[in-house]
């Protein structure tokens, strides 16, 4: 079968021909019709996560990874199951969208149904196994596909991750009726956060991004207020987000991008009990006045990805129309290195998924 591989780090994709995986008993085949691009992607590629003060944390294993076919955010059709793999409800040709935070399914965290946070040596796919910029993937057990007929290929694919995660992040918001939200980064997460936020919360919503463009599909995705942080001094951003809430801070702030300045800028927006989830990986340190947590009762967070269960409720809300990913381009699956770099140097909106 034709991939896109990562074979060394920082270096582009490479075309590929690899055998097709063969089957266990629990196992599943499934032809890819849709591989989201997402920026942790890029970082994979790159070889390693920026900690801040020059430290850097491997995505590759330092190497012992790769050869790797990337693509985490995964639909298809069923194309071959196990002799066990029916057992778990799923049939040869359903439409399925792949969740691909395995665990190592012994430890504590994937007991517990969150393997996405799996203490062991966890089996992501397209992190540590194969994923989906290929025309097939593997998946070790069929447990781990949601059914998703009814749902656009391309945007079901995407609820994988920017959709999961999102889900996931708002959830842990705690907001209620008339808070106040503040997105920061309204790109693929930030417009499913929009959306879901929107949908099952009876918060207000600001965001704030660095494109107008962005804001301007924010706006019609149901934002509130919003903001262009890159046009306006920090306190005029400040007082501009606290005046949406009566002068106090936000309720809640959900950071998808994570660079030490939007971090910093969100810490100074909390409100009491506010609370700020960081999601994004874009890497670096924080100075953090530390008084502000404990005067507050503040809390910072971090939030990644989601669980099986989490997906399959998000799964419903998109078959019953609550939330619509937000797919802005289909490309073929050689054109991988160009996408990767649009998405790199902002030049995507919502998402773009492969079709192999
Ligand atoms: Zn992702
Ligand atoms: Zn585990």
């Amino acid at each position: 079968m034709k991939s896109m591989r990562l074979v060394a780090e920082g270096q582009p994709l490479k075309g590929a021909t690899v055998e097709t995986p063969r089957l266990g008993s629990r196992s599943a085949l499934v032809r890819v019709s849709a591989a989201g691009v997402c920026h942790t992607d890029i970082h994979l590629i790159a070889g390693a996560y920026d900690l801040g003060e020059g430290r850097k944390l491997s995505a590759t294993g330092g190497g012992t990874l790769l050869p790797l076919t990337p693509g985490h955010e995964i639909a298809g059709s069923v194309e071959e199951l196990g002799s066990e793999g029916g057992a778990t409800g799923i049939k040869k040709g359903d439409q399925v969208v792949v969740y691909p935070w395995i665990g190592c399914g012994a430890c504590r965290k994937c007991l517990a149904g969150k393997e996405n946070l799996c203490e062991g040596r966890p089996a992501f796919l397209g992190f540590m196994k194969d994923g989906g910029y290929a025309e097939y993937v593997f998946v070790p057990d069929a447990r781990y596909l949601v059914k998703s007929e009814g749902i656009d290929a391309a945007q079901s694919a995407t609820l994988a991750c920017s959709g999961l995660t999102a889900f996931s992040a708002i959830r842990k918001c705690g907001l209620r009726t008339d808070d106040l939200l503040l997105v920061v980064g309204a790109g693929g997460l930030g417009t499913a956060a929009i959306q879901i936020a929107k949908k099952t919360t009876g918060a207000r919503i600001a965001v704030a991004d660095i494109d107008d463009s962005r804001l301007e599909l924010a706006a019609k995705l149901g934002a509130d207020h919003t903001f262009n942080s890159a046009k306006m001094e920090a306190k005029d951003f400040v007082s501009g987000v606290k005046a949406q809430n009566g002068g106090r801070g936000a309720d809640a702030v959900v950071d998808f991008v994570g660079k030490p300045a939007t971090v910093s800028l969100g810490v100074r927006l909390l409100g009491h009990e506010g609370r700020l989830v960081l999601v994004g990986l874009m890497g670096g340190g924080l100075q953090l006045s530390l008084p502000v947590l404990p005067l507050l009762g503040a809390q910072i967070l971090g939030s990644f990805t989601g669980s099986l269960a989490e997906l399959a409720e998000l799964v419903q809300l998109a078959r019953r129309g609550v939330v619509a990913p937000v797919v802005t381009a289909s490309y073929r699956l050689e054109e991988a290195n160009e996408v990767l770099s649009k998405l790199e140097h902002g030049e995507i909106q919502g998402r773009a998924v492969l079709k192999p």
